[in-house]
């Protein structure tokens, strides 16, 4: 202990000593404590302020109060059986700020002053540190309790599917390959847009679920027997109105879509991206 103090002392007293040996053609001795350059000299670290949008989804109380009432809700419009339906039901849900909450990526984003890209967000994914939408877990669970499937229909690249899984899983979800099929885009979904049958790059999916075709990622043998069936869509939740089927965001006519909002179609707030 004596050492170290010894020598720390040695250290903090050398500015000083060489002030004097320069000085010491001068009568006075300088006894003031050189600055440290090295740090003087350092340029400062750019620092970015958030955007309220990240700043709103981050630290409001807003926004978990509003997404814990949308999934209230949609868990309140939800049949108290799914068991012994002729057609089975599934709930179709979008996956980014709509099950997981990508914001601590956009906080990091725009902290260092940058944008969104495709390898960065892809990087993200693999990360699997999404955390959950508000409300979101519960309502999958009453969802799985009472029998029903859940189709996650997401435009995250169908080669990340499996990260989507290990996150999900992760946040303690109750989803097995027999109650839930993860869709992550693929080319063949964004070229099968013609704008009259299928006019967003979700649809071919949502149409695969409805026929019976879906291409689920992490499936078995049982769980292919329990999707390769028709499916009755009977609840589509998305943060984007392409979330819902056959609409865009250019020609998305509202007065047809509000009277099924709250009983077969629920949006999600999304204040940090989306196709507007
Ligand atoms: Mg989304």
């Amino acid at each position: 202990m004596f050492t170290t103090a010894s020598t720390s002392l040695k250290t903090a007293l050398r500015p000083i000593a060489v002030s004097c040996l320069a000085l010491s053609a001068l009568s006075a001795c300088v006894t003031t404590p050189q600055a440290d350059t090295s740090v003087a000299d350092a340029a400062p670290e750019a620092s970015f302020s958030l955007s309220n949008a990240v700043k709103y989804q981050r630290q409001s109380k807003e926004y978990p109060l509003l997404s814990a009432y949308v999934y209230k809700q949609a868990t309140a419009a939800l049949p108290a059986t799914f068991e012994n339906q002729q057609t089975p039901a599934v709930i179709v849900l979008d996956v980014d700020e709509t099950v997981l909450d990508n914001s601590l990526y956009q906080e990091e984003r725009e902290s260092k002053g940058l944008g969104y890209s495709s390898e960065s967000w892809n990087a993200w994914i693999k990360r699997e540190e999404a955390t959950l939408v508000p409300g979101v877990d519960k309502f999958l669970t009453t969802v799985i309790e009472r029998g029903g499937k859940i189709a996650l229909i997401t435009n995250r690249d169908k080669t990340l599917d499996s990260h989507t899984w290990n996150n999900l899983l992760a946040m303690g979800l109750p989803l097995t390959p027999s109650n839930t099929c993860i869709m992550g885009r693929l080319p063949a979904d964004k070229e099968a847009v013609d704008h009259k049958y299928i006019v967003n790059d979700k649809d071919r999916r949502r149409n695969a679920v409805k026929q019976g075709s879906p291409a689920c990622s992490l499936t078995n043998d049982t769980a292919s027997e329990g999707w390769n069936k028709p499916h009755n869509i009977i609840m589509q939740i998305g943060d984007n109105i392409e979330d819902f089927q056959g609409v865009t965001q250019e020609d998305a006519y509202l007065p047809a879509i509000l009277p099924e909002v709250g009983t077969s179609l629920f949006i999600l707030p999304n204040p940090m991206y989306g196709s507007w």
